[in-house]
């Protein structure tokens, strides 16, 4: 595991819910699409952030504001700040197969699933993107670039919405193939809870071709 510094070059807060830092980490970084870096705060607080996109030595963590004490410290960093960190860390990454990829993301889950996007969508057209939030405005990056690729569905009671409810609702109605792997990102009990629903419904699927990252 290597230790890195790295300046925020830019901060910005999405929706009055996320903080979207961009990082200077140069343009030799090297770093697999779907892995995470883990910050070090004051006081050795350590927390894990997946890298959101990196492109030209620029590289995107987006985090979910709430009380908790990783959300607070990182709300008080600014622009010019320096970041310590541990990584790039971790074994959710793409798999060559033949398989179709379908990516599901809940929530703030989307942000090792946007780096995947990043990379595959000029190599592979067989993927689709599902991706669950509370709110319209949860939607914090924009894919509409991906056309009828990409499937929104939005949780929240009081929300319009063409697609309402859970992802699970809408997988079987919306693959044109059989032959898929899964790739599934957000709260913990979330993915389990979209993996077993997979795995009991889709007698086409083998589990060994769900991958999951749980936050
Ligand atoms: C591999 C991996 C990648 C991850 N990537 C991301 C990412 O890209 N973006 C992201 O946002 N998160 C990501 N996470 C989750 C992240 O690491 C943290 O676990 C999460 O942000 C919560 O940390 P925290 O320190 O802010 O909250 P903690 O202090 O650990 O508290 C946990 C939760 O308790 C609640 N809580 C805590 N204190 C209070 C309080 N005083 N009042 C009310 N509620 C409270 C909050 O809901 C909080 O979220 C990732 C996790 C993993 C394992």
């Amino acid at each position: 595991m290597v230790n890195n510094t790295s300046k925020i070059v830019r901060k910005e807060i999405l929706s009055n819910k996320y903080i979207l830092f961009k990082l200077d980490v140069g343009k030799e970084f090297k770093y697999i699409p779907g892995q995470y870096l883990i910050f070090i705060f004051e006081n050795n607080l350590r927390r894990s952030y997946s890298i959101a996109s990196c492109k030209d030595g620029i590289l995107d963590i987006c985090i979910k504001i709430d009380e908790g004490l990783g959300a607070q410290l990182s709300l008080k960093l600014n622009e010019g700040d320096t970041i310590n960190f541990i990584g790039p860390v971790g074994t959710f990454n793409l798999h060559e197969d033949s398989k179709s990829k379908i990516f599901i993301a809940t929530g703030v889950g989307i942000t090792p699933i946007r780096s995947m996007i990043e990379y595959i969508q000029d190599k592979e057209s067989n993927f689709k993107l599902f991706w669950g939030v509370r709110n319209k405005d949860d939607f914090i990056f924009d894919f509409s670039y991906l056309g009828n690729k990409y499937i929104q569905v939005v949780s929240g009671k009081d929300e319009t919405f063409e697609r309402k409810g859970h992802v699970n609702e809408y997988l079987l109605d919306n693959l044109e193939d059989k032959n898929v792997s899964f790739y599934i990102c957000g709260n913990s009990f979330i993915v389990t809870d979209i993996k077993r629903y997979i795995i009991e419904n889709m007698d086409f699927v083998t589990p060994e071709y769900i991958y999951t990252e749980k936050f």
